[in-house]
């Protein structure tokens, strides 16, 4: 049988973790899969699954049951260092190392790839202009050293540096402030039309996950409840789950807008 070329596959998976007094079901039977080229939003409030579930395509987290693919191959298969190698990952509060300079960090995976230093310095100095960080003392500096925001651009250049052609992004702007992840929010948009990637991005804000999906998964407890474009979400939401959220977000942009006095 033909498959459709999904690059990120995830059937039926159930997670386990042991727990200190008990076992957590952090996955209750989870397909979703995101084609070639598609950013695929997962939303959902804390706790319900989505770090976790991202964790199981570079194999950080393993399947209890149920099949994870990407690129079609079961990750069981696959070396999980060689897929890290492959996937860019940016972590839920960025990761980036503190001792590690802005470049040294930019410059990790094409190090671990055995790229030359020449190469690896003029790659850094590209996608940080990329994320709009052009200035040229900051690649010197340490990660404290930075904003909230500046950090985000960091984690986010360090992710594509080797060029992979999946990406997952945990909350990537998460913690900033509303109008740095605006700005962030729009030069995500401008790189995903013009890179072309295979992306998972997490977030807790529905709204982000519309301005940001092509299509938006909603997960709640370990479940997704539904996946769709944000039209057909709106449209004709699966669940009383997802109805609720659609009326919580909507309630929330019609605060802002008379907290602006719009
Ligand atoms: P989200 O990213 O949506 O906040 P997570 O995937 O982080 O959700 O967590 C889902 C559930 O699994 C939560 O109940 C969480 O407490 C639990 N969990 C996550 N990681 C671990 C772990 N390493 N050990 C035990 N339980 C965990
Ligand atoms: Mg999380």
């Amino acid at each position: 049988m033909n498959r459709p070329p999904y690059v990120l596959e995830a059937e039926n998976v159930r997670v386990v973790y042991p727990g200190d007094s008990a076992e957590v079901e952090a996955l209750r039977g989870v397909s979703l899969s995101a084609a070639s080229g598609e950013t695929l939003g997962l939303v959902g409030e804390s706790g319900s699954g989505k770090s976790t579930l991202l964790k199981l395509f570079n194999r950080l987290v393993e399947p209890t049951g149920g099949t994870v693919r990407v690129r079609g191959e079961d990750v069981s298969s696959q070396d999980p260092i060689q897929l890290r190698r492959h996937i860019g990952y940016v972590q839920q509060e960025g990761g980036l190392l503190p001792h590690w300079t802005v470049s040294r960090n930019v410059e990790m995976v094409p190090w671990l790839l055995g790229w030359g230093e020449e190469r690896r310095r003029a790659r850094a100095r590209e996608l940080l202009e990329m994320v709009g960080l052009s200035d040229e003392g900051l690649s010197g500096r340490y990660p404290r050293e930075l904003s909230g925001g500046q950090r985000q651009r960091v984690a986010i250049a360090r992710a594509l540096a080797a060029d992979p052609d999946v990406v997952l992004l945990d909350e990537p702007f998460g913690a900033l402030d509303p109008l740095t992840r605006g700005e962030l929010q729009e030069e995500f948009l401008r790189l995903k039309s013009h890179l072309g990637k295979t992306m998972l991005l997490v977030t807790h804000d529905l709204e982000e996950a519309f301005l940001l999906g092509h299509r938006v998964a909603v997960m709640q407890g370990g479940r997704v409840h539904q996946v769709d474009t944000p039209e057909a979400l709106r449209a004709a939401p699966a669940t009383d789950y997802v109805r609720s959220l659609l009326q919580r977000a909507d309630k929330a942009w019609m605060q802002r807008r008379q907290g602006a006095g719009a």
